[in-house]
């Protein structure tokens, strides 16, 4: 038997709803499963933590966390950036990992979508370099480098051999422009690709990548890119298959790892039990995967199995939350992937 510990960040808006939904599943693993057990904290970050803690990030949550071998985390609000660029920062959660899957009942522009998109999540623009050249002109730096990217391709390749499905990576850039920062990225995933001769490699200018993503996404296997176009072309791809209800992402370090939905708080929907909770219970099967991966432990990686095929026999039934066309609330659709879970 092996017990976990996990954090759980409750969030904002619909996160504290959604962390709920992702407690009781991980909570029924614990009662129904002989080889796997969790034990979770929940953590206060955020918009709540900053209004009753004066913190969105306070001391005794990262604490927490630190003690953790995962996170799993609910949208946070207005203080976002607060927390999870902080948090990605602290563990050099370099890799931020965003599935796009078509799933059953849900209008997709294919339904055989199955790619994942792998952005690097430490460098580019998002350093915030921004300076005035004069009193007109702004200028933003973008910083690329060799480190940076050799160990995103990396995971990519590692990513794709893993996955063992179309067994291709295309590094996305935009190399005939930005010839010296884009080259670099792009030079480096060549050279990675000579690694791993049983992973189809190719590239795609950024421009080309995103209208293949509607033209025909179901080609794509694995997506390896910069930090702000991968930004970009994640969300893209989780409207290709049908929207942000169902994405879930992963922060991924070398000894750490964060889970949490791609959208944010939904404040519009918040506290109205409306919410679609698969985007943290995808996310918390991807934590179950890089737990079981990183253990060897092949229990936890078919427990993980198990909440995706629930929520799929679920779609398949018609059993859906009202962001999708169904009519399940939040804890009605919970208690449903619950039930058919074992
Ligand atoms: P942020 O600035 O934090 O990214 P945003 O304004 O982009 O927030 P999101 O919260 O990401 O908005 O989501 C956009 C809209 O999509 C929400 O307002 C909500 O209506 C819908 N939405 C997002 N997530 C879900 C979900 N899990 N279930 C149902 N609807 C959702
Ligand atoms: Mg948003």
């Amino acid at each position: 038997m092996t017990r976990y510990n996990i954090s759980l960040i409750r969030g904002d808006g619909i996160g504290p709803e959604q962390a709920e939904a992702a407690k009781k599943i991980l909570e029924t693993i614990s009662d129904k499963s002989s080889s796997t057990k969790f034990t979770i904290s929940e953590v206060d970050a955020g918009d709540s933590a900053l209004a009753k803690q004066g913190k969105a990030l306070p001391e005794s949550s990262v604490d927490t966390i630190k003690k953790s071998q995962a996170c799993l985390k609910g949208p946070v609000g207005e203080s976002a950036a607060d927390v999870i660029i902080v948090l990605r920062r602290m563990f050099d959660l370099y890799a931020n990992v965003r599935p796009a899957k078509s799933y059953p009942n849900i209008p997709s522009l294919s339904d055989k979508v199955d790619l994942v998109t792998v952005r690097e999540n430490t460098e580019d623009v998002y350093l915030g370099w921004e300076f005035n050249a004069d009193e007109n002109t702004v200028v933003a730096l973008r910083v690329t480098s060799e480190r940076a990217s050799r160990r995103i391709a990396e995971y990519a390749f590692k990513t794709a051999t893993l996955r063992n499905s179309k067994r291709r990576v295309v590094a996305v850039h935009k190399a005939n422009v930005l010839r010296k920062g884009d080259g670099l990225f792009a030079a480096t995933c060549r050279e990675v690709a000579k690694k791993y001769p049983k992973i189809q490699y190719s590239e795609l200018y950024v421009d080309a990548c995103s209208m293949n993503l509607i033209r025909n996404p179901e080609e794509f296997d694995v997506i390896v890119t910069t930090n702000l176009f991968g930004d970009i072309l994640s969300d893209e791809a989780a409207q290709v298959v049908g929207g942000l209800g169902m994405g879930p992402a992963a922060n991924i370090g070398d000894s750490f790892a964060l889970f949490e939905p791609v959208h944010g708080a939904a404040f519009d929907i918040a506290g109205k039990n409306a919410a679609n909770p698969s985007s943290i219970l995808l996310s918390a099967k991807m934590m179950l995967e890089w737990l079981g991966d990183r253990h060897g432990d092949k229990d936890v990686i078919m427990e993980g199995k198990r909440i995706e095929d629930s929520i799929v026999g679920a779609l398949k039934k018609g059993s859906k939350t009202k962001d999708i066309g169904g009519r399940l609330s939040t804890t009605e659709f919970t208690e449903l992937v619950a039930k058919s879970m074992y």
